[in-house]
């Protein structure tokens, strides 16, 4: 069998521990091929048929799935992102960024005392959501920009789809309501939740619109998306200190960096890493991941760059942080040494001062667009996701009852195709009938 499931859906699934069938391709029939006397007896014999064939075998859950040809000989500098690339963070990450921000909400925002009892659900939500900033809804998308129906949550409530196509008059919703356009001014009314860090303020976002609905308090969704992203975002400091000083209980260790750095050294790769976390955070859980000697593998390290901006940005100075008074230096860089550590500047400076050219450079980060998007399309880096998420999605995918509902969707498709203009009795009401089954199918959700 084929490949059975489209990976571009994967991020943005409505809810962590549901998997959707989102396709099936056509690939095998026997009622073209074979007479019968009747659409019963087809159904039956194709079911047949189906429930005999070898289910595919499972896909490797820490596999390395590849878009496009690579040739890694021809790589020469492999680049990392830190947070969720380098440190994985444990789930105690979640909860700190949540309380802090739920904190800061009552200390600062003077939010209701009563949202102190609401507690953090790290399944409520899973990243690549959108959040409608005008009318307060929280909702998957595809990759056409049409809603998913059954994924639209207003607070931890989740809204009909009749309400949703009332609202939207439409499943489509227009680019322009996602992306920015000319005026980089002008904020667009959905804003999707692509960061990791923003799994812990979706559920803060919804706790919050959830108790505000409940208690009857009139809110404006939009001050809230602002006063919830505000509240997590200057928690950041705060997390990056207590995080450093005890990273043994948020970050989990891996024992195989060491070497992966020293292979690709050894076989003569420069390595980099462009972060946007500050120096004393980065070197406390390097120290807990590689050594005390990390810095020695890298030939560039730059700390708080900014990105997207740095991919983005025409110019903006690169900077000599100084380690021991933790600020950085005022000298013009005109060149990069090994032991510096540097800070912000802009993509076109690093590559001016390195002579990197853009294909000979593999680049790992968590981001979908401050990593990824920019660096492959503006300067023709090789990137590399690590997708933390898709280790779920795997293992559903690997389950038997996944697998077989896949394996009769896609024979049930094309049995419809191929008695779509059959003159055998009853032919429109079977037809109908399956296609009921086959709309049941697509819209179940797997869990493994
Ligand atoms: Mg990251």
């Amino acid at each position: 069998m084929g490949s059975f499931f489209t990976f571009k859906n994967i991020l943005g699934v409505a809810r962590r521990n549901e998997v959707k069938i989102f396709r099936a391709p056509l690939n095998y029939s026997i009622s073209n091929k074979v007479t019968f006397d009747s659409l019963d007896e087809c159904y039956i014999k194709t079911k047949e048929l189906c429930e005999s064939k070898r289910l595919p075998p499972n896909i490797n859950i820490k596999g390395v799935f590849a878009c496009n040809q690579l040739d890694l000989s021809e790589i020469k500098v492999y680049g990392f992102d830190y947070d969720y690339t380098l440190a994985c963070y444990k789930p105690a990450m979640g909860y700190i960024l949540y309380n802090l921000g739920r904190d800061v909400l009552i200390n600062k925002f003077k939010y209701p005392a009563g949202i102190m009892d609401l507690e953090y659900n790290p399944t409520f939500a899973v990243r690549g959501l959108h959040y409608d900033i005008e009318k307060g809804l929280l909702m998957k998308l595809d990759s056409f920009l049409q809603i998913e129906l059954g994924s639209v949550y207003k607070g931890l409530t989740k809204v009909q789809e009749s309400d949703v196509l009332h609202l939207y008059k439409s499943r489509k919703v227009p680019l322009k309501y996602i992306e920015y356009h000319h005026n980089r001014n002008i904020v667009p009314k959905m804003t999707q939740l692509a960061d990791m860090f923003s799994v812990p303020e979706m559920s803060l976002l919804c706790n919050i619109a959830e108790y505000f609905e409940q208690n009857d308090i009139h809110y404006h969704p939009e001050i809230l998306f602002q006063d919830v992203k505000n509240s997590v975002g200057q928690s950041h400091t705060k997390m990056h200190n207590l995080v450093a000083n005890d990273t043994a209980t948020f970050l989990e260790k891996n024992p195989t960096f060491e070497e992966f750095f020293k292979r690709l050294i050894g076989a003569g790769k420069q390595l980099f890493l462009i972060t946007n976390s500050p120096y004393k955070f980065v070197h406390k859980g390097m120290n807990l991941l590689v050594g005390d000697k990390w810095e020695e593998y890298f030939d560039v390290i730059i700390v708080e760059a900014r990105k997207p901006r740095f991919f983005t940005d025409e110019s903006c100075p690169l900077r000599i942080y100084d380690k021991q008074s933790h600020t950085n230096l005022w000298k013009k860089v005109n060149s990069l040494h090994k032991g510096n550590i540097y800070y912000q500047g802009t993509i076109n400076k690093l590559l001016e001062l390195t002579g990197w050219r853009g294909p000979e450079v593999l680049y790992f980060g968590d981001h979908p667009y401050s990593d990824l998007a920019d660096v492959t399309l503006e300067h023709g880096w090789r990137t590399g996701a690590i997708i933390d998420d898709l280790t779920h999605e795997i293992e559903t995918l690997n389950t038997e009852q996944f697998k077989r509902t896949c394996n009769w969707l896609q024979m049930l498709t094309q049995l419809i195709e191929d008695q779509q203009n059959s003159d055998l009795p009853n032919a429109a009401v079977h037809l109908m009938q399956w296609q009921q089954e086959c709309e049941r199918l697509s819209s179940l959700r797997f869990s493994k």
